[in-house]
């Protein structure tokens, strides 16, 4: 079984995504950053909404959230983290890592991701190969800490290693673009960076997005997941430093970059 995609892209760089089971007709939405664009897309498939996943409580990720609801014929089952249910709208399910919740007829792998925010958690569908990762890991990039500390994404980050690199990565924002010069800043001659480079510039300007893409692509790709790489250690000038002060001394360079 196989589920359908559909990549939304929302406000000014967001992305929510819809999840869609061809043989129960149940449909997922990751995030609501804007009512609209969901509900244009459901009416135009005619697919009823069973389902909302929200990874963490910032405003661009749930406050189409009442909006959504209003416009819809049924009330779908809303899922959340249970650190983060004082913050978010009222939860049907209250969710925390481990957990492995069946959405849209899949089991999913509920994986904290704190970091960004304390309480952000990312949805793993592992038989489709879907991440949906919200604002922690993001293509060529990761979110920035406006709660958790920069060992606590770094570990949020290595509960990746785990999963397999066909894996693909679903994240919350269209970053792609800045967040390649900024790993060039660091590695000018990664080629697999120069190869994306022009890759996502030419999805970019056809209109596309640059999501999703793979966990293999990323590991070559992304500055914050090559902390351990003695090549990245090397061009840090920090060849003996552990993979966590790596990371942070990458988190604190992209904040000023
Ligand atoms: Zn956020
Ligand atoms: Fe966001």
């Amino acid at each position: 079984m196989a589920l359908d995609l559909v990549i939304l892209p929302c406000l000014s760089d967001n992305y929510t995504y819809l999840i869609h089971n061809t043989a129960t007709g149940a449909t997922a939405v990751v995030d609501v950053p804007d009512a609209a664009p969901i509900l244009d897309a459901l009416k135009t498939r005619g697919w009823q909404l069973t389902d909302v996943l929200l990874t963490h409580h910032h405003w661009d990720h749930i406050d189409g959230l009442p909006a959504l609801l209003e416009g819809l014929p049924t009330r779908p089952a809303i899922w959340g983290a249970a650190a983060d249910a004082h913050r978010l709208p009222p939860l049907d399910h209250a969710l925390t890592e481990g957990d492995t919740p069946e959405i849209c007829g899949e089991r999913v792998q509920i994986i904290d991701m704190s970091g960004h925010t304390v309480g952000h958690i990312a949805f793993h569908f592992p038989a489709s190969h879907f991440l949906f990762s919200g604002d922690s890991l993001m293509v060529m990039g990761c979110g920035r800490l406006f709660e958790g500390t920069p060992a606590q994404m770094w570990a949020s980050l290595c509960k990746t290693d785990a999963l397999p690199g066909k894996t693909l990565l679903f994240s919350g924002h269209e970053y792609t673009a800045s967040n390649i010069r900024f790993a060039l800043s660091l590695e000018p001659d990664n080629p697999q960076l120069i190869f994306e480079e022009q890759r996502v510039k030419d999805l970019l300007s056809e209109g596309c997005p640059s999501i999703p893409t793979t966990l293999a692509r990323e590991r070559k790709t992304n500055p914050f997941l090559r902390a351990p790489d003695p090549d990245m250690k090397a061009a840090l000038g920090m060849p003996s430093a552990a993979s966590v002060d790596v990371f942070t001394e990458i988190r604190a360079r992209k904040d000023k970059f």
